[in-house]
C-alpha cells in the first residue's frame, strides 16, 4: 500500500475528516482551511506521542487512536476552547492495514466525543510516533491562561486525581487484574474525557487553568509560576475515585494523585463567590486549596502543617525520570 493510498483508506475517507463547523477546506490539498468566527482566536497546541517513551509498542491502536486525541483535545478544554479541527503527523515502522483500521477508529470515536475534525497531517515511515495539532476558538481575550490566578482565590479540580497513574501497573503489565475497578483505570487511561465543556463554562470565571498531565504537584507549580503567587494543596481533600482507593493502600493513592500523570483533570483557580454556580452544574469540581500571596506549591495536611511532597510529575529531560 503506497503512502496515498493508506490517507485516502484510513484518514481522508474516516468519518472524522468529513469537516464540520469551521472547517472550509479539509484534507487533500496544501492547506486545510478554518473559518472563525469575527472576535475569535485561534487556539493551537501540538504533543507528540512516542512509542516506547508516552505508551508501550504493542499497545491496543484503537485506544492508542483513542487516547493521543483525548490528551491534545485536553490542552483545548484548559484554555476555554471549543474544538474545531486536527491535523494528524503519523510515522509508522509498516502499514498494517488492521493496525491503521483500529487506530482510525479509536480517532474518530474521540473526535465525535470532541466535535473536532481531521483536516490534514503527514505519513512517514520510520519508528512509531504519533504528532497531533489541535486547533480550537474561543472569544477574543477570553482564553483561560495560567497567569491570573489572585491570592484569595479557590483552588479546584475537575474531578478525581490519579486514575491514570494508578493505571500505569495495568497498563505496562506489571499487574493483572480484570475486575470492575482496573476497567475503570484503564478506561481512564486509554479513553480520558476532554473537560471541555467545563473549560468553556470556566469562561470570564476561573482567574486561571490547565490541565494535569505531568501530576497536580508540578502542575500547580506552572500556575504559581505563571501567576505569580503561592498555591496551598490540602492533602485530605484531594478527591480520589473509589476504584483507585479500593485497588491501592491509600498512601499509594494519595501519591497517585499528587504526583501521578494522565489525569486530564483541569485544575483552576476560582474566586470564592463563583464555586457554588460552577458546583451546580458539576457536582465533581472540587476545592482543594487556595491561592495565597507567595510562591511555589504547598502541601498541607488537615492541621494546616506542612508536607513533604512525593516526587515530582514526569519530566523528559529532568533531573528525575527518563
Ligand atoms: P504535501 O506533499 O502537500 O505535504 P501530502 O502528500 O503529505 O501533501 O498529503 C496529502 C494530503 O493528505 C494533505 O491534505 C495532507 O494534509 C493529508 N494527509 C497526509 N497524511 C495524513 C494523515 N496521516 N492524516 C490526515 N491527513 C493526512
Ligand atoms: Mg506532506
Amino acid at each position: 500500500m503506497g503512502e496515498f493510498e493508506l490517507i485516502r483508506r484510513f484518514f481522508a475517507s474516516a468519518a472524522c475528516a468529513a469537516g464540520g463547523e469551521g472547517i472550509a477546506l479539509g484534507i487533500g490539498d496544501d492547506c486545510a482551511l478554518l473559518q472563525l468566527p469575527p472576535g475569535e482566536q485561534l487556539a493551537i497546541s501540538t504533543d507528540t506521542l512516542v512509542a516506547g517513551v508516552h505508551f508501550p509498542q504493542q499497545a491496543d491502536p484503537f485506544f492508542l487512536g483513542q487516547r493521543a486525541l483525548a490528551v491534545s483535545a485536553s490542552d483545548l478544554a484548559a484554555m476555554g476552547a471549543k474544538p474545531v479541527a486536527f491535523t494528524l503527523a503519523l510515522t509508522l515502522p509498516d502499514a498494517r492495514p488492521d493496525w491503521l483500521d483500529g487506530f482510525a477508529r479509536g480517532l474518530c470515536a474521540m473526535a465525535r466525543d470532541c466535535g473536532i475534525g481531521l483536516v490534514g497531517g503527514d505519513t512517514t515511515r520510520g519508528p512509531l510516533s504519533l504528532t497531533l495539532t489541535v486547533f480550537g476558538r474561543v472569544p477574543a481575550g477570553l482564553a483561560l491562561t495560567r497567569a491570573g490566578a489572585r491570592p484569595g482565590d479557590l483552588l479546584c479540580v475537575g474531578g478525581s486525581l490519579g486514575d491514570g497513574a494508578g493505571a500505569l501497573p495495568l497498563v505496562l503489565g506489571e499487574m493483572q487484574d480484570s475486575g470492575a475497578d482496573a476497567e475503570y483505570l484503564l478506561q481512564r487511561y486509554w479513553a480520558p474525557q476532554p473537560q471541555l465543556a467545563l473549560g468553556q463554562a470556566l469562561r470570564g470565571r476561573a482567574t486561571a487553568a490547565l490541565d494535569i498531565s505531568d501530576g497536580l504537584l508540578a502542575d500547580c507549580g506552572h500556575i504559581a509560576r505563571a501567576s505569580g503567587v503561592a498555591l496551598l494543596v490540602e492533602a485530605e481533600k484531594l478527591p480520589l475515585s473509589p476504584a483507585l482507593e479500593r485497588l491501592f493502600p491509600s498512601e499509594f493513592a494519595r501519591k497517585c494523585a499528587l504526583a501521578g500523570g494522565d489525569d486530564y483533570r483541569l485544575a483552576f483557580t476560582l474566586p470564592a463567590a463563583e464555586l457554588a454556580a460552577v458546583q451546580a452544574q458539576w457536582p465533581e469540581v472540587a476545592v482543594i486549596g487556595r491561592v495565597e500571596a507567595g510562591q511555589g506549591v504547598h502541601l498541607l495536611d488537615a492541621a494546616g502543617v506542612e508536607l513533604q511532597p512525593p516526587a515530582l510529575g514526569y519530566q523528559h529531560f529532568g533531573s528525575q525520570g527518563d
